[in-house]
């Protein structure tokens, strides 16, 4: 009887819990015998580990968040920490590990699979950095979320005369800001890979009113230099130069709670399914991602050598659009 235990870490992603029910099922139809971890590394290196059946992840697939709960684990950084881990693991005669995260997690799941203890990673991140694949589960419909409230502040941006500023999660990664400005018509986009100055977003938004748009929104993740507060100082102290407001709507854990839309789902089905079937192989030092349309694996080590990097032509087709 094998024993497989997997785990959800870093920021939670819609999507998920539909990877989870996946990769328990698909063990179970195996006839192995699935743990669910709680709280990512956290609770890999307390013990908080329990038999999971295929009832106990009924009625998930279509909830947000994550059923076993997720963390930030500094501890699992140290060699230590993760000794500890493995000492939790071997107690239960578990003999593989399915880590579900971003960039940071596959991290962890790198330096386990080091330690010489199989793992397989499966991409899930709102940011969608993560080598190793072209989309992660959860970006989707995090970008779908943001969306909805930038269509929504078009239309009262619409009847105020006023400019909107809308600020996406995005710590180290424009990704979401750059596709949800794109997908959703922004006059100005601002993200951490290519700083705007404040004036220039000013003069977008300008520009948006001078060529005949009622409304002008500025998307800005929120790690960027110039995130929402200098823009806001910016537009207060020059606000009679410019001759409009500029409105601060946030949208922060927001983008992460919502009910995960059909590709996250289908993503997190087959990642989940594709993820057992790699361990059933015996392949593990991976990740499961999407590559060109097909659910593929990239060696770990490949994956946390470098961040995905973001195409910026779209930031450049977003401008061109704009006009
Ligand atoms: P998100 O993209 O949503 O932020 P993430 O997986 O990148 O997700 P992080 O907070 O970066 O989230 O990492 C999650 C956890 O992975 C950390 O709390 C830590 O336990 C583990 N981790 C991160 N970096 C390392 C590392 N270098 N070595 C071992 N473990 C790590």
């Amino acid at each position: 009887m094998r024993r497989v235990a997997l785990l959800t870490s870093g920021g939670d992603a819609p999507g998920m819990n539909a990877a989870i029910r996946s990769i328990v099922r698909s063990g179970i139809a195996r006839g192995w015998e699935m743990y669910g971890v709680r709280n990512g590394y956290a609770g890999l290196i307390s013990g908080s580990i329990a038999l999971l059946g295929a009832r106990d992840v009924g009625g998930i697939i279509q909830r947000g968040g994550t059923m076993l709960g997720s963390a930030r684990c500094r501890e699992f950084e140290t060699e230590e920490g993760r000794r500890a881990a493995l000492k939790q693991l071997g107690r239960r005669g578990i003999g593989a590990l399915v880590v579900i995260g971003g960039n940071g997690s596959q991290t962890g799941a790198h330096a386990l699979s080091l330690m010489g203890f199989p793992v397989v990673g499966v991409a899930s991140t709102i940011d969608n950095d993560l080598s190793g694949t072209d989309v992660t589960i959860g970006v989707t419909t995090a970008i779908d979320v943001a969306l909805e409230s930038i269509d929504r502040l078009k239309v009262t941006a619409a009847s105020h005369q006023r400019a909107f500023l809308v600020e996406v999660m995005g710590r180290k990664c424009g990704y979401l800001a750059l596709m949800a400005g794109l997908a959703g018509g922004a006059d100005s986009i601002v993200i951490p890979e290519q700083e705007v100055d404040p004036e220039t977003v000013a003069e977008d938004l300008r520009g948006a009113y001078a060529s005949g748009k009622a409304h002008a929104i500025v998307v800005v993740a929120e790690g960027a230099g110039n995130n929402a507060e200098r823009m806001v100082e910016f537009f207060q102290q020059n606000h009679e130069r410019l001759g409009f407001d500029l409105r601060v709507t946030k949208l922060g854990h927001i983008q992460r709670g919502g009910a995960p839309g059909a590709y996250d789902r289908l993503l997190g089905t087959l990642f989940g399914a594709a993820a057992i079937e790699r361990l059933a192989e015996g392949v593990n030092g991976v990740l499961v991602g999407m590559v060109k349309g097909e659910v593929a694996t990239t060696p770990l080590a490949e994956v946390v050598a470098c961040r995905k990097p973001l195409d910026l032509k779209m930031l450049e087709l977003a401008r061109v659009l704009a006009k």
